[in-house]
């Protein structure tokens, strides 16, 4: 390995896309969604609606005018691209596997016949952290408990996380406010540990969650947080399944130097 990185995609594709313009702001690249996730490409489209939006700011500079209604020149000209023909064709492959990998290739094969449509249009998508079972659900699923063998890394092939963040060139002052704000730790040392297992620790691949001895409670774990190992993937944000983890921009620009990413 040369060098590590890590980001999570917007990938559910046209319809999870938010509104394009507001007043005196524009949303371009990953930010609004542009992203097929049939091909999982992304960065033709986000250059495309970068040359877009500049075009739509150059049309606002000359009138100086910076409202919505000016700016929505913007979503205009989305509308009449090969962005927009290209992203409405997969607007439904993400939901497609919804009901798992067979039934995914079944449906994204049937899209591909009817320009994207397939047997259903639009299907309604929960939020990413709804589909994560409990500890409960899984078992009722499976007929047993999910693993919990500590992975073993080589450093060959297995990469252990604390190399993985050393090679992302990340960096971050340690005695910053924490830029990971938890709402309730309440919550992580009890009813997550019970209900989920802590699934912070397993899904954050910066080793920035662990869950070590609570010297005042013997016998139980408590969350500890290392935020400089933060890579900003920002999987936890969407991930927790009680949305109690919040990232929020570090300061003074900190963070992964990827270089040649
Ligand atoms: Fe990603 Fe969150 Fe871990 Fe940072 S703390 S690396 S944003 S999962």
């Amino acid at each position: 390995m040369l060098h590590y990185g890590a980001k999570t995609i917007p990938d559910n594709g046209y319809y999870s896309m938010p509104k394009l313009y507001h007043n005196g702001l524009l949303l371009c690249g990953d930010s609004a969604g542009f992203l097929n996730p049939a091909k999982l490409k992304g960065v033709h489209l986000a250059i495309k609606s970068g040359i877009m939006a500049a075009e739509a700011v150059f049309e606002a500079l000359k009138k100086d005018d910076y409202s919505a209604e000016s700016l929505k020149v913007y979503k205009d000209k989305f509308d009449a691209s090969w962005a927009k023909e290209e992203l409405y064709k997969a607007r439904n492959f993400h939901a497609s596997f919804k009901d798992g990998l067979y039934m995914g290739m079944f449906h994204s094969g049937i899209q591909l016949l009817t320009g994207g449509k397939g047997l259903f249009d639009r299907r309604v998508n929960k939020r990413d952290h709804e589909y994560m079972l409990t500890i409960q659900d899984y078992e009722r699923r499976f007929g047993y408990k999910p693993k919990k063998d500590p992975i073993k890394f080589d450093n060959k092939y297995l990469i252990d996380k604390l190399t993985d963040v050393y090679k992302s060139g990340t960096a971050h002052e340690e005695e910053q406010p924490s830029h990971l704000v938890i709402a309730d730790y309440d919550i992580c040392n009890n009813r997550c540990t019970e209900e989920y297992g802590n699934p912070c620790q397993h899904f954050c691949p910066a080793q920035v969650y662990e869950m070590v001895d609570d010297d005042n409670r013997p016998g139980q774990l408590k969350l500890q947080l290392t935020p400089s190992n933060c890579v900003h993937c920002k999987t936890c944000d969407i991930a927790d399944p009680y949305q109690v983890i919040r990232w929020v921009t570090p300061q003074g620009g900190e963070g992964p130097n990827y270089t040649n990413m």
